[in-house]
């Protein structure tokens, strides 16, 4: 076995950058019990509350009822069942797009879409501040790549200017940041992608389900399939469940069902999940009080840092970032925050740039405004003491 781990670990941990495992004993939720300490939390993307609403939960258990715990095979062979074929429907009509096609997690939807499309000779841009898993499968394609500056439209235009014209293009960006919570200019994004001649392809994971009525960063910018042709949706943020899907033109979705390695070779979800998704979406669309409840929280919290004298924020998404620099202090922040009874992860590099350490508070229209109050408060009394 090589050594040399412990000194590693070591080092991570002298450098602030040591990354702690802890377990939930009980449901997700506002209140959680964190291996026996009960807080309030604020570090979950289960935007809509729906990881354990009643009507997710009764859907998963007559799934369960219906299909068993597992799928038992890859979806070409056996595993794929009416729930993953009913899911994928609702999917594609929920985003507006011809086709949808599940994947295991988003991760792997990522990985084996990109992988899939792009040819080692095409040609790649991505926003600098796009999430690990589309990074990797940018990667896996073995395309030239290029990162642009985040959400820049213009140095994105620049650099599909020096593209061989000859070269397929193809654009990808987070519709909502995972780290920051800010919106993609997706309209100016697609504007330049139609110009160029360039494919776009929006991993909406932190949109779906919360901007656009539901259904997504695309349609809260007002654009269709000739716009943002192929959308990933996740189903482990806002819907509260586990999974996701590629949406897009069918020939498209048809050529993943034959090259996509992450589908073909990964068991099919268990088919409960997919019940339990259908409902989380159905509840996502339908029930506006959900979405109507996360803005006035959003609303309270922003308003609450300017009362406070605390920095404003300029994210307008569940996504509220504190920034404090230095992983130490990000840090420091957490502990005096849970010290109150409040569960606030401290980010650091390499999972956001360095020097950029900050606390990532999500809101979900869970939380009541007393809750929020305390987050507030314990921000204030973290700043005077410093
Ligand atoms: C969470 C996330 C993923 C990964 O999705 P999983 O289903 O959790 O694997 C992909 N992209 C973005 C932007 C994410 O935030």
């Amino acid at each position: 076995m090589p050594d040399g781990f412990a000194a590693r670990l070591a080092a991570l941990s002298g450098a602030g950058r040591l990354r702690t495992l802890e377990a939930l004993h009980g449901a997700q939720g506002p209140e959680i019990d964190l291996d026996g300490e009960a807080l309030v939390n604020f570090c979950s993307n289960d935007y809509l509350g729906l990881a354990n609403h009643p009507r997710v939960r009764d859907a998963m258990k007559a799934g369960v009822e219906r299909y068993g715990a597992g799928a038992g095979a890859s979806a070409l062979l056996s595993g794929r069942s009416a729930a993953h074929v009913e899911l994928e429907a609702a999917l594609a009509a929920a985003v507006g797009r011809e086709r949808a096609l599940l994947f295991s997690s988003g991760y792997l939807a990522n990985l084996g879409v990109l992988a899939a499309l792009v040819g080692r000779h095409d040609r790649v841009f991505h926003d600098r501040l796009n999430h690990a898993s589309l990074i990797d499968g940018v990667k896996l394609s073995g395309a030239v790549h290029h990162r642009y500056p985040h959400a820049d439209a213009h140095a994105l235009a620049a650099a599909l200017g020096t593209a061989p014209a000859t070269a397929e293009k193809w654009v990808v960006t987070d519709g909502v940041f995972s780290m920051d919570g800010d919106v993609a200019p997706l309209a100016a994004v697609a504007a330049v992608c139609k110009d160029a001649g360039a494919t776009l392809v929006c991993d909406d994971a932190h949109g779906f389900g919360v901007l656009g009525a539901g259904r997504g960063t695309a349609a809260h910018c007002g654009l269709g399939a000739a716009d943002v042709p192929l959308i990933v949706v996740t189903f482990g943020k806002a819907l509260g469940t586990a999974g996701a899907a590629i949406a897009g033109p069918a020939e498209i979705i048809e050529y993943l069902v034959q090259s996509a390695r992450t589908f073909i070779y990964d068991t099919a979800p268990p088919p409960a999940l997919a019940t339990a998704t259908h409902e989380a979406l159905t509840l996502a669309l339908d029930d506006a009080s959900l979405r109507t409840r996360l803005a006035s929280n959003i609303a309270h919290f922003r308003a609450g840092l300017g009362a406070r004298g605390l920095p404003d924020s300029t994210s307008t998404t569940p996504i509220q970032p504190v920034m404090l620099g230095s992983d130490h202090r990000a840090l420091a922040a957490a502990s005096s925050l849970r010290a109150r009874g409040l569960y606030v992860r401290a980010v650091r590099p390499p999972t956001v740039p360095e020097g950029t350490a900050r606390l990532r508070i999500c809101l979900s229209a869970a939380h009541d405004t007393a809750q929020i109050d305390l987050l507030l408060d314990g921000l204030a009394a973290f700043r005077e003491a410093a």
